[in-house]
């Protein structure tokens, strides 16, 4: 069975975005763990939390997604705002037990000039800092189209903060199409080829999560900018390829397209109607 859902808003709380998903035809999906350019989170519902984790269990739902905020930067240059991202994603751990055995994603960061080593370095340092062993989540590094400084274009640099994390096992990958794409891999010429240079680099057993978005800018244009499946430069066919193929098709597919949710509904139906059971 094909596991997908779509980015919902947090603001009704956990089990309205459970419910919410199941209307669309979704077995998973990703919300913000706090507003995607404040800092504050709402203060937690243990028990609409709880709620959400029955439904979730009823429903057979995969592993869904928090995605931290995207203020965050875990490699600054400035003291004060690693030290905003330290706290930020430790206080998203601490909480995120209440849903255990999910996903915490995060954009790795921008390295602002200091160079990607020192980047690295810094975000390594920082989830050095934050994991703990006893939690159940499973932190990834999203795959990054490489704008201006951000660190995660390239799969070498997320093979490296990996490397530097003592909680190695707490860690994986979440590929996101418009991404890779975007960083100049050719998804859409040639799936194996890239998934290959996965695996040699990263490993695929680090693979846990695919963003699923078509890309409004070509191969290697480095801007990041999503567009609904088969509006853009990745194309309908390309996501047939996608969700099939045997290294990726038992992932959660999350997507994260310009869409309401009557559209993120007609996505999931189409991306189900190209899924070979
Ligand atoms: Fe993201
Ligand atoms: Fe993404
Ligand atoms: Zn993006």
């Amino acid at each position: 069975m094909l596991h997908i859902g779509c980015h919902l808003s947090a603001a009704k709380g956990f089990f309205a975005m459970g419910e919410t998903a199941l209307s669309l035809g979704a077995d998973t999906f990703q919300f913000f763990t706090r507003n995607p350019r404040g800092s504050k989170a709402k203060p937690l519902d243990p028990l609409d939390a709880q709620r959400l984790n029955v439904l979730a269990l009823e429903h057979g739902f995969a592993p869904l997604i928090a995605h931290a905020p995207y203020t965050i930067n875990p490699c600054s240059a400035s003291d004060q705002t690693r030290e905003f991202a330290r706290e930020a994603m430790a206080d998203d751990l601490t909480r995120l037990e209440a849903t255990p055995n999910n996903f915490y994603n995060f954009h790795p960061g921008s390295h602002v000039g200091q160079g990607v080593e020192t980047g690295i370095r810094l975000i390594a340092e920082t989830l050095n800092t934050i994991l703990q062993p006893e939690q159940t989540t499973v932190v990834l590094l999203e795959t990054m189209a490489g704008k201006g400084s951000e660190i995660g274009g390239k799969f070498e640099e997320l093979r490296e903060i990996l490397d530097r994390v003592t909680l190695s096992d707490r860690m994986g990958v979440c590929l996101d199409t418009c991404h890779v794409y975007d960083a100049g891999y050719d998804i859409v010429n040639d799936l194996d080829g890239v998934l290959t240079a996965f695996d040699r680099v990263i490993g695929l057993s680090r693979l846990k999560a695919v963003h699923i978005n078509d890309s409004i800018f070509g191969l290697g244009s480095h801007k990041d900018r999503h567009a609904k499946i088969g509006e853009g430069k990745i194309g309908t066919d390309a996501f047939g390829r996608i969700i099939n193929h045997p290294a990726l098709r038992s992932l959660p597919f999350c997507l994260e397209t310009p869409n309401d949710l009557a559209g993120y509904k007609a996505e999931i139906e189409l991306l189900r109607d190209l899924y070979r059971e």
